[in-house]
């Protein structure tokens, strides 16, 4: 086994988490693609393997305590020790509060807090072994508030405290865990919530990108940009962060 390091990246079969697997492959890492079934992770196992990188797909549901065992284990076993996690799996169940099921709930904050919990939990006894790894969590601009999003917002703060709390706990082991708070970003996530609205695709993005001083729609690679930089070699004092890639600055 060669001395590259291993990340997980979690909902990467496609949209953020697809440009992050690619962007830490073009980084020198091996790579699991990890998402609800492994056929949905081929596209984005192809595009690096066919570039020269080296990828695996794993289907695991990161709200499933045992799914997730097996597969941090199965990263382990045929990729090397995972070092490197983004915690990016992600669903909306937006609805105003009157309106909003328990369902509604539990899925979300299943999804994105329990989620990043089991996985990190996983992932770190093969960080605190290797006396280095970095963690990278998605949270959102929608941790400050969003009209339709009490679940999705309670989740994104909630992962902004996790955060900080896994930098303090594990920082004495070469571990740092980040954040990423990004603003609109154009995927088939806000593709549904654009539906959902009534909106015509072009005018949302437009809609959003006037909105913002950079006067443009986010891509995923604007995340993956950053996501590369937390998990680099030369970020390990930065520790505890949450950084807003939003096309402009946010409280
Ligand atoms: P996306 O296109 O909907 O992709 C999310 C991925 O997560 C999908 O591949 C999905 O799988 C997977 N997933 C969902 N539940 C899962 C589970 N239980 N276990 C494993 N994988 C699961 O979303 P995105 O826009 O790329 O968003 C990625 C992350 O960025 C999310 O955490 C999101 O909240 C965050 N974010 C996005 C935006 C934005 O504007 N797009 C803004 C701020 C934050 P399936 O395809 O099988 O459903």
């Amino acid at each position: 086994m060669s001395d590259r390091r291993t990340a997980i990246v979690t909902g990467a079969g496609r949209g953020i988490g697809a440009a992050i697997a690619t962007r830490l492959a073009q980084d020198g890492l091996a790579v699991a693609v990890l998402d609800l079934s492994e056929e949905s992770c081929a596209d984005t196992v192809a595009a690096i393997t066919d570039a020269g990188g080296s990828a695996i797909a794993v289907g695991a549901d990161v709200s499933d305590e045992a799914s997730v065992t097996a597969a941090v284990d199965k990263v382990a076993a045929e990729l090397g020790a995972p070092t490197v996690l983004v915690n990016n799996a992600g669903i909306l169940r937006d609805n105003l509060l009157f309106k909003m099921s328990v369902d509604d709930w539990d899925a979300v904050l299943g999804v994105h807090l329990r989620g990043a919990f089991l996985m990190t939990r996983a992932v770190q006894k093969h960080m605190v072994d290797a006396g280095w790894g970095r963690v990278v969590n998605l949270s959102s601009t929608s941790a400050l508030g969003n009209r339709g999003q009490a679940n999705y917002s309670a989740a994104k703060a909630g992962m902004q405290g996790f955060t900080k709390t896994l930098a303090i706990e594990l920082g004495k082991f070469g571990v740092t865990a980040n954040a990423i708070a990004p603003g609109f970003i154009q995927t088939d996530m806000t593709k549904a919530t654009a539906e959902r609205v009534g909106m015509e695709w072009e005018d949302f993005v437009k809609a959003n990108a006037d909105a913002i001083p950079v006067k443009r729609g986010g891509v995923p690679e604007d995340i993956a940009h950053t996501a590369s930089f937390f998990a680099s070699e030369g970020a390990g004092f930065v520790s505890g962060q949450v950084i807003y890639v939003a096309g402009g600055p946010r409280d």
